[in-house]
């Protein structure tokens, strides 16, 4: 079976570092919707355009644009030996219904990993990374302060739905990124 896994955390925990260890690692395509809207808003497709609306204000991209984008991203990858979802789901919706469409092509979610790591270490590394990220939602306190709270109010939830399910891991969010990959790749091997 596809090894599919959700790489789940808040905004700055680090999920796209270790999204790169575990692609090379494992041989999986990465799926980030973050990097698909930002490159989309780059080349200032209509998606892009749509997408800018909400990101720059720190908001989340209404789930049927996301759902939709994420399934042609899928579906370009007939052969994949298995996805990172990075950045989805971010919704109990999207959750359901990434459950729904791998269900119709035999597949399903392995595990989902959560990446924790406190509130204040989170706006540490944000406002950091916007001297190098050149992103503009690192850049300014209040929208980094509503990205959090969309993940409290929003994005969480989505851990209870795995729990359920129990693919459920938490996973220590503080420490070297080669510290933080092994404990990764145990929860992994483990299941
Ligand atoms: P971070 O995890 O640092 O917030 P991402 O690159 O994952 O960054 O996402 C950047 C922005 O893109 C989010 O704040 C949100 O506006 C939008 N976005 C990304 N993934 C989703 C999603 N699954 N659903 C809705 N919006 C999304």
């Amino acid at each position: 079976m596809a090894l599919n896994i959700v790489l789940f955390g808040p905004p700055g925990a680090g999920k796209g570092t270790q999204s790169e260890r575990l692609i090379q690692k494992y041989g999986l395509i990465h799926l980030s919707t973050g990097d698909i809207f930002r490159a989309n808003m780059k080349e200032e497709t209509e998606l892009g355009i749509l997408a800018k609306s909400f990101i720059s204000k720190g908001h989340l991209v209404p789930d049927e644009v996301t759902i939709n984008m994420l399934k042609e991203e899928v579906l370009k990858h007939p052969e994949s030996k298995g996805f990172i979802f990075d950045g989805f789901p971010r919704t109990t919706v999207q959750a359901v219904a990434l459950d729904e469409f791998l269900a119709t092509m035999n597949s399903s979610i392995k595990v989902m990993l959560a990446l924790e790591v406190e509130e204040n270490e989170l706006r540490e590394r944000l406002m950091k990374r916007a001297l190098v990220s050149g992103r503009s939602d690192d850049a300014d306190e209040k929208i980094i302060q509503n990205r959090i709270n969309v993940y409290k109010n929003e994005t969480a939830p989505v851990k209870t739905f795995y729990e359920k399910q129990s693919k459920f891991i938490s996973i220590d969010g503080i420490g070297t990124i080669d510290e933080i990959s092994n404990r990764i790749y145990g929860a992994i091997e483990k299941n």
